[in-house]
């Protein structure tokens, strides 16, 4: 029997009123473990209620408090570190060590919040004017509201709600509906660290939910992880109804591998940023660009083998390297894009198309593929897969090679594998995109800097958390004070020069 899911909204599980639910299937097995609800605008509306109640209580408390908060929000986290990868891995599907890793990404994100007050101190400028101070200083925005994906249930949230919430902001989460248990447990353990009840709420649910969220007054900002065409809507519809959006969408990670790169290293960093988590990351490398037909010869021929040879299974399986896609319906979509790959004419090294481990055989299990020889104009070289397929692509030289990464719409993050100081610094400035790698296959900023990409994976002016965050989360104002006060100038009718 699947357990029935709730909303958290004012510090206390809701059942709420929904007429329709989703499924929350174990991806291993494809058997539904949990029912989630799908609250409809009426619900949402009364967490964005609850929300905008508590927030002015929530901002009156003190940085340094709010921080402490966060503090004692860090130890229970780690606390709880293995219950929350669980949560992660049964619903997502991530091997266990996989979500123990993003757990702690998120993590650093809270111990990042931890400084909130140093992060809001503002800056002060005295005699301005003769007599005139002026200081700067940042303030909550009052409801802020986030919607995330399936992929990350407990780092992308946690990019989020920390630092909005250490900012003083109340906060409106809807998670993932395939993943959404991690971001209700999340609640529970804000809330035992001091956070006041319903300074974070969590309303599970869809399309609807969150048109509720970009449509209600109340709320002044919305943080949205997701694929582009989402991204792209969320950013359009909250920007038109006068919010503050960052909405981060889709990618196309390239790799570019230098002749005088490193091929062994090249080489595992191609299978962890490609294959990890089964391609269900918006950082991992889905296209490698080998410079020369020689580099390209002798990538493919050491990663066949290791593609082969990749150990797929159950998140609970201390062996697996990778696990099962989320979904039935995305490993279909998956396995249709190496049908496309065929048929655009591509070389498919490696078909993973026909795995199925035994005993699993419902679950939603796919091998890892490689392509090689592809070309831009293909569909699998310019759409988002998503899923353990690796495209090879030759490139004559180094400025095709960054030409390509410069061409594709999405402009997430990109890496190239180099011993050359000259061609790594050029890379790094002229490739029109948000992440860079230099001999680093996955370069996700740590919390203290900002996440986010450009082009077609990012709408909006702020990347996330890290200083970016704060700003996102914060108004800025400025204040323009005389001491002693009882100075009389009469009435100036010129603009105010100060002297
Ligand atoms: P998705 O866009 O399907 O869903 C994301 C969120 O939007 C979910 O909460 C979902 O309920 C909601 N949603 C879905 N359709 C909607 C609609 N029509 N209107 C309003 N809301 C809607 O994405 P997903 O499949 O959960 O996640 C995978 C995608 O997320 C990939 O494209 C991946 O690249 C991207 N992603 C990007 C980043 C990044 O930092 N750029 C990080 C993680 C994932």
């Amino acid at each position: 029997m699947a357990d029935m899911l709730h909303h958290h909204v004012d510090g206390r599980k809701v059942a709420g009123r929904a007429e329709r639910w989703g499924d929350v299937t174990d991806p291993a097995t494809g058997e539904t473990i949990r029912r989630v609800p799908f609250a409809a605008a009426d619900e949402v509306s009364e967490a964005i209620r609850a929300a905008a109640g508590a927030q002015p209580g929530w901002a009156a408390v003190t940085p340094q408090n709010r921080a402490r908060v966060m503090f004692r929000f860090k130890a229970l986290v780690e606390e709880h570190m293995g219950e929350l990868a669980e949560l992660v891995s049964r619903e997502h599907g991530k091997t266990l060590s996989d979500a123990r890793g993003s757990v702690a990404r998120g993590l650093e994100v809270v111990e990042f919040a931890c400084g909130v007050a140093q992060m809001l101190k503002g800056e002060f400028s005295e005699n301005v004017g003769t007599g005139v101070d002026s200081y700067a200083s940042r303030q909550p925005l009052g409801v802020v509201a986030g919607v995330t994906p399936f992929n990350f249930p407990a780092m992308v949230p946690m990019w989020m709600f920390p630092v909005a919430i250490a900012c003083g902001n109340a906060f409106v989460l809807k998670p993932s509906e395939k993943t959404p248990s991690c971001a209700l447990r999340l609640a529970q353990l804000l809330e035992e660290a001091g956070a006041h009840p319903g300074v974070l709420n969590v309303v599970n649910g869809d399309k609807v939910a969150v048109d509720a969220l970009l449509a209600d007054p109340v709320v002044q900002a919305v943080s949205f992880v997701g694929s582009t065409s989402v991204a792209e809507y969320v950013y359009r519809a909250g920007t038109a109804n006068g919010k503050r959006v960052q909405a981060l969408g889709g990618a196309k990670n390239h790799m570019v591998v230098m002749p005088d790169a490193d091929l062994g290293q090249a080489t595992d960093a191609l299978m962890g940023a490609a294959f990890g988590s089964a391609g269900e990351r918006c950082m991992a490398v889905s296209v490698a660009v080998a410079v020369g037909n020689a580099v390209g010869d002798a990538l493919v021929e050491r990663l066949k083998p290791r593609v082969e040879g990749l150990r797929i299974g159950p998140y609970n399986d201390p062996d697996a390297e990778m696990g099962p896609l989320v979904t039935r319906e995305h490993r279909d979509r998956v396995k249709g894009y190496i049908d496309l790959g065929v048929e655009e004419g591509a070389d498919l090294v490696v078909d993973g198309r026909g795995f199925s481990p035994q005993g699993y055989e419902n679950g939603n299990f796919i091998g890892g593929s490689m392509f090689d020889r592809v070309t831009p104009d293909m569909r699998i070289y310019r759409e988002e897969i998503f899923g353990p397929v690796l495209s090879v692509v030759r490139a004559n030289d180094y400025e095709e090679a960054l030409g390509l990464v410069n061409d594709h719409e999405y402009g997430n993050g990109a890496a190239i594998f180099t011993r050359d100081g000259d061609a790594a610094r050029d890379f790094s400035t002229r490739a029109k995109i948000g992440m860079i790698g230099v001999n680093v296959p996955i370069p996700v900023p740590v919390a203290y800097h900002s996440f986010g990409g450009w082009k077609r994976s990012l709408f909006g002016d702020h990347h996330m958390h890290g200083p970016e965050g704060v700003r996102f989360y914060t108004r800025l104002k400025t204040v323009t004070e005389r001491w002693p006060s009882g100075i009389r100038q009469g009435a100036d009718y010129v603009m105010p020069v100060p002297h």
